[in-house]
């Protein structure tokens, strides 16, 4: 990014902060076109078949981040800790982003919205915790059937 990129030491309700992120998103409104919710991680077959349910929808994307403990990583490189979170995006514009793809309540969006990174969003970049991502269903169940022994690879 460029001299744009904003400076995370910044207050986002502060005014600096409000012009450089009126430049950044200037003509943009994806992140306003959707939200995500945390999912619990899939242990049974059955669950990862309510997730192929919800694939099959129309407008949802499930991906997949890591975390790493870094709390638990050695010099040597030995075991860390690492935690996967799943997540379900489903894409349905807030009611609050006005035609001219502004937010119409800016000064009282929710604090998800403020914390909201221009470093990782939709526009200038992919998160880089993110391990996949799937809007298919079939590729899902593929890539499920590959990774996890326990996935029969026809679902029942
Ligand atoms: S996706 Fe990025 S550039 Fe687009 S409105 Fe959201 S924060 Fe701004
Ligand atoms: S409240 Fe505003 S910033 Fe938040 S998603 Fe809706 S339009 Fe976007």
């Amino acid at each position: 990014m460029d001299e744009l990129n904003l400076n995370h030491d910044l207050d986002t309700n502060s005014e600096e902060y409000g012009e450089k992120s009126k430049q950044l998103c200037d003509g943009c409104s994806k992140c306003c076109e959707y939200f995500a919710l945390e999912i619990d991680t899939p242990e049974t077959e059955d669950e990862f078949q309510n997730i192929r349910w919800y694939l099959l929808h129309e407008k949802v994307k499930l991906f997949i981040t890591e975390e790493i403990d870094e709390d638990d990583e050695t010099p040597e490189g030995e075991e860390v800790e690492v935690t996967e979170h799943w997540f379900l995006q489903i894409y349905n514009p807030c009611k609050k982003l006005a035609p001219d793809g502004k937010c119409s309540i800016y000064s009282t969006r929710p604090e998800i919205c403020k914390d909201h990174s221009h470093e990782n969003c939709e526009k200038y970049g992919a998160a880089d915790d993110e391990i996949a991502s799937f809007t298919d269903a079939e590729a899902f169940w593929k890539w499920a059937v590959e990774t996890y022994d326990f996935i029969d690879e026809n679902p029942q």
